[in-house]
């Protein structure tokens, strides 16, 4: 009964005992971006035995997330890691006995039903309301429950949407701020221990939600600000007979939209991401580095190739999505992409 003694201390809450520790092994959680918030939460999911995990992120390691994101470290830098990746080798090591899935993709409308399905409950870790709502969406179609998180500064918040039980995010926010309306810590900065607090908030919150205790779990809005020590929780009781066509109506206009625009600014990091088109095959990093080294600095591994050159620096993942640094604009660098990438 080796798996028993792993996770003893957490089984002797009454909370918690045999029943809720298998609830917790049959459970299937993703955590989406794996940023300071879902690195939080994928490793303390692991380390309490979650039974399947599935890590979702977009982006590749840099040396600024190693203030507070807290799965990384330089050897993962070093080697270049997209961060699902670097992820799934951390918390293979941490808990071999459950099951890790990782996912180098952008979650969107296209992508949402294959990397969520077969889901029972998903940790937000993203950095923008866009995915927000769109997880929001799916969670209200597909009645599962997803628990938002959001970190800057010293501040954050979180709260659960329970599809079947009181408002969900729209209730409660309404319609969604425009994107580069709202600030991120890439532009206005983030101390480590606030999205920590957060994501273990996230965490616990799903904890009960797993193991099925609903009476427990937190239906108010919740904000601290770890600076000046505040913590508040807001009441949305009042917001249950909100209109919100989500809830009401069950239109879910986050994911039935149609991918516009195949590029997106990732505001205050300076660059955009291009979706390519995945249809050709993956692409063959060797032939197109050989290519490429005529002209600039170029580096791949089996997840991506980074191609630097003046400025800019793109970032090819092998199905040819990709992000371009050292512009926000998306008609350079798409012309980036099309000139040194193709198509
Ligand atoms: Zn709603």
């Amino acid at each position: 009964m080796e798996e028993y003694s792993r996770y003893s201390r957490q089984m002797i809450l009454k909370e918690i005992g045999r029943e809720g520790q298998r609830l917790l092994e049959e459970s299937r959680v993703a955590a989406v971006g794996l940023g300071a918030l879902g690195s939080v939460s994928a490793n303390l999911l692991a380390r309490a035995g979650v039974g399947y995990l599935k890590l979702i992120d977009r982006d590749y390691l840099e040396i600024n997330n190693l203030q507070r994101q807290i799965l990384f470290d330089e050897t993962d830098l070093s080697n270049n890691l997209p961060k699902a990746i670097a992820a799934e080798q951390k918390l293979r090591g941490i808990n071999s006995e459950i099951t890790i899935e990782a996912e180098t993709a952008d979650l969107n409308p296209e992508t949402i039903e294959g990397l969520l399905s077969g889901v029972d409950l998903i940790i937000d870790g993203t950095d923008n309301f866009e995915t927000r709502y769109l997880l929001n969406d799916y969670s209200l179609k597909k009645k599962i429950p997803w628990i938002y998180g959001g970190a800057i500064r010293t501040e954050g918040m979180s709260y659960v949407t329970l599809p079947e039980d009181g408002p969900c995010l729209r209730c409660l926010f309404g319609a969604a701020p425009d994107s580069g309306s709202i600030q991120t810590c890439d532009q206005v900065g983030i101390l480590a221990p606030v999205a920590h607090l957060i994501a273990s908030f996230q965490t616990m919150e799903a904890i009960k939600i797993l193991a099925r205790h609903f009476e427990a779990v937190e239906r108010a809005l919740w904000k601290v600000d770890l600076w000046s020590r505040q913590f508040k929780t807001i009441s949305v009781e009042h917001l249950k007979e909100a209109p919100c066509s989500g809830c009401q109506n069950r239109e879910y206009p986050y994911l039935n939209r149609r991918l516009g625009a195949r590029t997106v600014t990732l505001c205050g990091r300076n660059a955009v991401q291009i979706l390519g088109h995945s249809a050709a095959g993956p692409i063959d990093f060797k032939q197109l580095a050989q290519r490429l080294s005529l002209e600039g600095e170029v580096k791949f591994n089996d997840y991506l190739l980074q191609y630097r050159l003046a400025s800019y620096e793109i970032t090819v993942f092998s199905n040819g999505r990709a992000i371009v640094k050292g512009t926000e604009n998306p008609d350079q660098a798409r012309n980036l992409y099309s000139r040194y990438i193709g198509a």
